[in-house]
């Protein structure tokens, strides 16, 4: 016999960019299963709403609310949707995330407006998530903030605009972690390495299966555990920063690789 454990969100409200897909559906099932009502928010309706439908289907709680982490009033309305829907706001889930398809290569004829749309999503869309979720949380009583950030943070990769983007997630953190410890807050980051989701395989931009399978052996090639991540173990490193499990850690970027990083 399984003896169940407490529910580790019991109570809590989250909301969660990029629900729609990868990490963020992955992040919207396992914290619903673990007794949080979650607000899906994505730039992608359809996907937003898929997920809701999939953590209904497993018993849970669940909206969506479609908008853009880069668009500040559309952020503002969100948080201030979730509040009305659920009542408060505890943990917020900066997951929304894009990378340069193949364009965020060398510097000479990176486009200045695939930088903004990168910079602008990763890090500004933290930023404005950060910015209108913090008052709301504070009149929660206090929470936490996981931010996502990427081995690309970390090591150099052939990425420009989405590394820069990273690693402005990292030190966000650490600045976002001190000024929010006094109101019990706690900021916290995690870097993915290789992940198994539609951004990894370029799904959206029409690669083909055998692209994506080559693209997927050769990254597991060049991981130590020998695989690339699924997205639920990613969301489980989440869903500990986001816990009590994790009360005293706080300013922390947590890699979630198979290795990549140390080798
Ligand atoms: P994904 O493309 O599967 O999911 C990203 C989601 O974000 C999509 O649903 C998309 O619609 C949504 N989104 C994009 N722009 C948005 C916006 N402006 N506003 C709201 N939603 C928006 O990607 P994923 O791999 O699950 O990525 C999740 C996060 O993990 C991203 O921040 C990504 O940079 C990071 N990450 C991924 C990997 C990996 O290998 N997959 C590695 C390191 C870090």
């Amino acid at each position: 016999m399984q003896l169940a454990g407490p529910l580790q969100l019991a109570g809590k409200i989250a909301l969660i960019t990029g629900g729609g897909s990868g990490i963020g559906r992955a992040a919207s099932l396992l914290f619903a299963r673990e007794g949080a009502r979650v607000m899906v928010l994505d730039s992608d309706a359809a996907d937003a709403e898929a997920t809701v439908t999939l953590v209904k289907e497993q018993g849970g709680d669940a909206a969506f609310v479609h908008a853009s982490v880069s668009d500040s009033s559309q952020v503002q309305r969100a948080v201030a949707h979730t509040v009305q829907r659920f009542g408060a706001l505890h943990i917020l889930f900066n997951n929304a995330g894009v990378s340069g398809l193949g364009r965020d290569g060398a510097v000479a004829t990176l486009a200045e407006s695939d930088w903004d749309r990168i910079i602008g999503v990763n890090l500004t869309g933290v930023f404005l998530c950060s910015k209108h979720a913090v008052p709301a949380i504070k009149k929660s009583g206090g929470g936490a903030i996981v931010n996502t950030a990427s081995i690309a943070a970390q090591v150099a990769m052939h990425t420009h605009a989405y590394s820069a983007s990273k690693g402005g997630v990292v030190h966000l953190t650490m600045s976002l972690a001190k000024e929010l410890a006094p109101y019990n807050i706690r900021v916290n980051a995690i870097a993915p390495g290789y992940t198994d989701t539609p951004m990894l395989r370029h799904a959206k931009s029409g690669a083909t299966r055998e692209w994506q399978e080559e693209r997927l052996r050769i990254m597991a090639g060049q991981t130590p555990l020998g695989r690339v991540g699924h997205p639920h173990e990613i969301a489980r490193a989440a869903l500990y920063l986001a816990s009590d499990a994790a009360s005293f850690i706080t300013g922390h970027t947590l890699t979630v690789d198979g290795g990549f990083v140390f080798q």
